[in-house]
């Protein structure tokens, strides 16, 4: 039997801190009211409890006792000696065990540490370290999210001295004048930063706000500070600011940074300079012939060849596409033109290395002198004219602004409105002259020509005006519009029971459309037109300085039924070797060798060599500006197979030809 408390065990009785007392070998064979009164409150003994892990004497051990009613206590518990209190047979000294309730004590801890843990934690989501400095006593303490943003561990030691040594010694100053105003001021403080990781390489930038704390008196007593890692931020600000003024490609400086260069140089006025503008001559080709990334290297070598001999003040900038500037400070109008020439000689000199494989290629250049305008964009715009000017004379040249080019391009920019308003108001017209079989003398086809019927007093034709549009994007428009109205207009003769057939003429900018020979047969084909109604005439210049792009469209013409004529043969190159490389149905032979054939002399034999050569390889001859009569048994001879011009039908409007289909009198002649 366990001995009964004595009277000052009993005592103990009364006290509310749970009280046990047990053997050595932890029987417990006493405890108090406040140890009966916890057993009430866990639902079970105390001896289910591992308190015996508090040694006697030793330091104290936490439990945790799930209470019956579902919460969680927690117990501090230390074990004594209890010299005072009868012992068991044989037993030594019995142990006295306290339990002290420290449940508060432990929420409170858990609340503070939850705490700190979600303040580190956004600390570290936010790339935001803190810092407080305690002035007085002038200990600063740092957070380990700070720490850690600047390479190092939480519980390492840091001073201010160690961390002004991180800081860049560029940034010290600024750093430290703001910490020192803000101690005078009482006030808060802001700066960016550049500080060295702890292995002395590794750089970031920081982002500081912070403020000063004074007491009463306004005697600061301490600071309170975040820095916030904005190393990435500024790499994206640094690399968004570079693109925004630099061409990716080349890394040159971009039309952006070279217009507000123009700018600054034009509004300081009084100032000698002149601007050139660099076109590479059918870059196209490169591309096409060779594929874009072939292209792409030929544009950061040709940057990278200029730069290397252009003058030290020049800036050199690539505005877009193949097209590049130069700002030549200090040069006047002629000096710029001797720079522009040299750079066209040194460029078609030097192959460029693309691939290991020597590539050539030749520039165009427009300069213009700063004293040409004030404003830079008619700058650019003076330069683009002149360049213009050296694309037209042959390319491969340097050519100067002269006030004609821009009286030149507002006639341009005149035709081309007109010809807009004309099309807008159906006074753009289509003119039908027939195609005639000079054997059997009947009309075998029709080609549509081009006319402005507006009510100016100037005439304009379509020599004037389709060079004027094949500058801008309206050509391609009007590409359209001809086949569009000659197909309604084939339609509606199928309707009234007449086949005929139209040769429509298109531009240079369609033939490089490559959608534009699927977009010819598809309109067709919605319209219930057969293919061999409709012929396309592109002439010969065209077709050779588009070669590829011919051989494109002429095969899918061809292959779906439609002709393809090659128009004006013999007025540009007169090359026989172009047409074994183009399925053209018909070679329209040019006028100028025609007109005096009758005459004798080399043209009848040269048209006899293109008769031969064109139906060798299959294809018809048509000859075009037979205006007289005499012409008819010559040509005829000479085995052409059709004829054109004023003496075998002058163009009527197609209207009237469409007024005539389905009358009694028909149209003279179908087609076969
Ligand atoms: P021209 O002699 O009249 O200048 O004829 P061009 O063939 O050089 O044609 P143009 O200057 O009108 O057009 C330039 C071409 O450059 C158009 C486009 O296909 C090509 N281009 C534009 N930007 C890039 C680029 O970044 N890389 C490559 N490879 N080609 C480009
Ligand atoms: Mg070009």
């Amino acid at each position: 039997m366990p001995a009964q408390p004595s009277a000052p065990a009993a005592l103990l009785d009364a006290v509310s801190t749970p009280l046990l007392i047990t053997s050595e070998q932890g029987v417990v064979f006493w405890r108090n009211d406040a140890a009966r009164r916890l057993e009430q409150l866990i639902g079970d003994s105390l001896d289910v409890l591992p308190f015996a892990t508090a040694v006697p004497d030793g330091p104290p051990v936490e439990l945790r006792c799930p209470a019956a009613d579902g919460s969680t206590r927690h117990f501090r518990v230390t074990c004594r000696r209890a010299p005072g209190v009868p012992a068991e047979d044989g037993d030594p000294v019995p142990l006295l065990y306290e339990f002290t309730d420290v449940t508060d004590e432990r929420a409170a801890q858990h609340r503070a540490d939850d705490y700190a843990w979600r303040l580190n934690r956004i600390e570290q989501l936010a790339r935001v370290g803190t810092w407080e400095w305690h002035l007085p006593t002038d200990q600063v303490v740092w957070s380990p999210t700070l720490k850690a943003m600047i390479g190092l561990a939480p519980e390492t030691d840091l001073d201010y001295p160690t961390y002004r040594e991180m800081i860049h010694p560029d940034d010290l100053g600024l750093v430290e004048a703001a910490l020192d105003q803000a101690i005078r001021d009482g006030s808060s403080f802001t700066y960016v930063h550049r500080m060295y990781r702890a292995d002395g390489r590794q750089m970031r930038v920081l982002q500081c706000y912070g403020e000063v704390f004074t007491d009463e008196s306004g005697q600061p007593l301490r600071m309170l500070g975040t820095a916030h890692d904005i190393t990435e931020i500024r790499q994206a600000q640094d690399e968004l600011a570079y693109l925004a003024t630099h061409d990716p490609l080349t890394g040159l400086p971009n039309r952006r940074a070279l217009t507000a260069r123009m700018s600054e140089l034009t509004a300081a006025g009084g100032t000698t300079a002149a601007l050139l503008l660099l076109d590479i001559d059918n870059f196209k080709d490169i591309n096409d012939l060779r594929g874009h990334t072939v292209g792409d290297e030929v544009l950061r070598l040709l940057a990278r060849l200029l730069t290397e001999h252009l003058p030290a003040e020049a800036v050199l900038g690539r505005l877009g596409g193949d097209e590049f500037a130069v700002l030549l400070p200090s040069c006047d109008a002629d000096q710029a033109l001797a720079v522009g020439a040299g750079l066209c000689d040194l460029v078609a000199r030097t192959p460029l290395a693309v691939h290991d494989e020597p590539l050539r290629v030749t520039l165009s250049i427009g300069a213009a002198p700063l004293d040409s305008t004030d404003d830079d964009t008619l700058l650019l715009a003076h330069a683009d004219l002149a360049l213009y000017q050296a694309k037209g004379e042959g390319r491969n040249r340097a050519r100067l602004f002269a006030p004609e080019q821009q009286r030149l391009a507002a006639e341009r920019v005149h035709v081309v409105s007109r010809v807009r308003r004309a099309l807008e108001t159906g006074q753009l017209q289509l003119d039908a002259q027939p195609i005639i079989d000079l054997t059997d003398e009947r009309i075998r086809s029709y080609e549509l020509l081009l006319r402005v019927r507006d009510d100016q007093r100037r005439q304009i034709g379509p020599g004037e005006f389709l060079p004027a549009l094949e500058r801008g994007d309206m050509i391609y428009e009007l590409d359209r519009w001809v086949v569009e109205t000659a197909t309604r207009a084939l339609a509606s003769a199928r309707a009234a029971g007449m086949d005929l057939r139209f040769d429509v003429n298109i531009s240079s900018r369609s033939l490089e459309d490559p959608s534009f020979g699927d977009w010819v047969v598809g309109t067709l084909t919605a319209a219930g037109v057969p293919a061999t109604q409709l012929g396309l005439e592109i002439t010969e210049t065209t077709a050779i300085e588009n070669l590829d792009a011919a051989r494109r469209l002429a095969s899918t013409l061809t292959s779906a039924g439609c002709r393809f004529s090659l128009d004006d043969f013999g007025a540009g190159y007169g090359s026989f070797v172009y047409l074994k490389h183009l399925p053209f149905s018909t070679v329209k032979i040019a006028g100028e060798f025609v007109r005096h054939a009758d005459h004798g002399g080399s043209d009848p034999i040269l048209i006899d060599a293109v008769v031969r050569a064109a139906h060798g390889l299959g294809m018809r001859t048509v000859a075009e500006h037979i205006d007289r009569p005499e012409l008819v048994p010559v040509l005829r001879r000479l085995g052409v197979d059709r004829g054109q011009g004023y003496h075998l039908g002058r163009p009527e409007p197609l209207r009237t030809l469409m007024e005539r289909v389905g009358s009694p009198d028909g149209v003279s002649a179908t087609v076969s």
